[in-house]
């Protein structure tokens, strides 16, 4: 009954005309899908680290060459961008995938399985598509394909955005993305828009789950350093202990989550993930060194929580006569869906996988860089389901483990309502 309502509700929203193209879409998606599946399984066996994508950017840049479109290279270091025109005039919308691979060995005997290895900061390392950016590019090529084939009617033109990177550059004196980078170097300047998805290992495949508003968290290293004053460890009046100091400042940091966040609004995180100080059972040491990291939902509750862990770091040191370095480096900003385009196209979710397959979420405290191409223009992001039915979300191999494992039975539906968010975009803009 619920189904048959949201079906009422979502229904008249889309015209005659998205209809007629829309089953176009979906001749052609089902057509394509083995092709989708093979593509996918050709870069998993030969994945590729961040900024080293280049035989998966040269496959990408020959199949959009082959479709007609204007193809560039080499766009922040290995991305390719792909411009489709349509043969009617409208908006440019972009749609992104990104090609990047993770140093992670692979555990399993998928006969596709990672044959690639390779040096990550100096350590030999299997390497892996562990968090299912194969499946991105495959998709994104097979909506190059659907909508290439559809392209006369199109009323606007599509970009192709295939990015390098985005799981980031941690190289010494370098911390990038992928995205950030294409942004600087013009890749969103005449976009209007721009869609892109996630494979989603706990999510049933056949599903798509959203969130409207912050979706994926704000990324940010956090570094500290307390020094005290080195003493014995038997007489500790004679000096000015970092450790309790430390202790108290962590402590001092889980306040900021239960009295300073608005957690009915947003969540947020601060975790210290290691701690360092001291070598000998009886010796205070000088310093004490903490690293961490902070996850928050939206600029306003960044400020806040980045606000509170300068005051408290820094006053609970005073109080102990310490002194604090506090260094919070930001990362990825939170990938936040405008609420106006995410009520635009939850229509063309609905259309295109049943409105009872459309999951609202819960905020994701992992994070994106899709964020720096929303930060530009407006975007919308989506997950789209890689778990096999009736399997498990709490056993299912997370993403970056070596176990990863995605049902491609989802593909067809990724793309789908990536051409449908095209078509009904510009269908929307006239
Ligand atoms: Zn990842
Ligand atoms: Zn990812």
């Amino acid at each position: 009954m619920k189904k048959i309502l949201l079906l009422l509700i979502f229904l008249p929203l889309i015209s005659f005309g998205q209809t007629k193209l829309h089953s176009q879409i979906d001749q052609n998606a089902s057509a394509l899908e083995p092709k989708v599946i093979e593509w996918r399984r050709d870069f998993h066996q030969h994945p590729e680290l961040g900024n080293k994508e280049f035989r998966t950017a040269k496959i990408v840049a020959d199949h959009l060459r082959s479709l007609g479109m204007e193809v560039t290279e080499n766009v922040a270091v290995t991305g390719v961008v792909g411009v489709l025109r349509g043969g009617k005039p409208g908006p440019m919308v972009a749609l992104r995938a990104d090609m990047d691979a993770l140093p992670v060995a692979e555990r399993n005997d998928l006969p596709f399985r990672s044959v690639n290895t390779g040096t990550y900061n100096g350590q030999e390392t299997g390497i892996m598509h562990a968090c299912g950016h194969d499946s991105h590019v495959a998709i994104l090529m097979g909506v190059a394909e659907v909508l290439a084939r559809m392209k006369n009617q199109l009323e606007g033109s599509v970009k192709f955005i295939f990015q390098p990177a985005e799981e980031g550059i941690y190289e010494p004196g370098v911390t990038t993305f992928g995205a950030k980078q294409m942004v600087e170097e013009g890749v969103m300047t005449d976009v209007d828009a721009i869609f892109g998805l996630h494979i989603w290992a706990s999510i049933e495949a056949g599903k798509i789950g959203y969130r409207s508003g912050p979706f994926l968290a704000a990324v940010d290293n956090l570094e500290v350093s307390i020094t005290g004053t080195q003493a014995h460890g038997a007489s500790p009046w004679s000096g000015i202990d970092p450790i309790v100091t430390s202790a108290q400042a962590i402590l001092g940091l889980q306040t900021i989550l239960s009295r300073n966040v608005n957690i009915a609004e947003n969540p947020a995180v601060v975790t210290i993930g290691a701690i360092h100080g001291g070598i000998r059972h009886n010796i205070i040491p000088e310093k004490v060194e903490m690293i961490g990291t902070i996850r928050t939902f939206g600029d306003e509750q960044q400020a806040l929580v980045h606000r509170r862990i300068n005051e408290i770091i820094t006053n609970i040191a005073e109080s102990a006569g310490a002194k604090a370095d506090v260094k919070i480096g930001k990362l990825y900003p939170s990938t936040i869906n405008p609420p106006e385009l995410t009520t635009k196209m939850t229509p063309s979710m609905a259309a295109a996988a049943g409105a009872s397959n459309v999951i609202a979420m819960d905020p994701v405290t992992g994070a994106e860089d899709f964020s720096f191409f929303q930060r530009e223009k407006p975007g919308f992001f989506i997950f789209l389901g890689g778990m096999k039915k009736g399997g498990d979300p709490l056993t299912t191999p997370s993403h970056h483990t070596p176990d990863f494992v995605i049902d491609e039975s989802g593909f067809v539906l990724g793309v789908r309502v990536m051409s449908y968010f095209v078509v009904d975009y510009m269908g929307e803009k006239k």
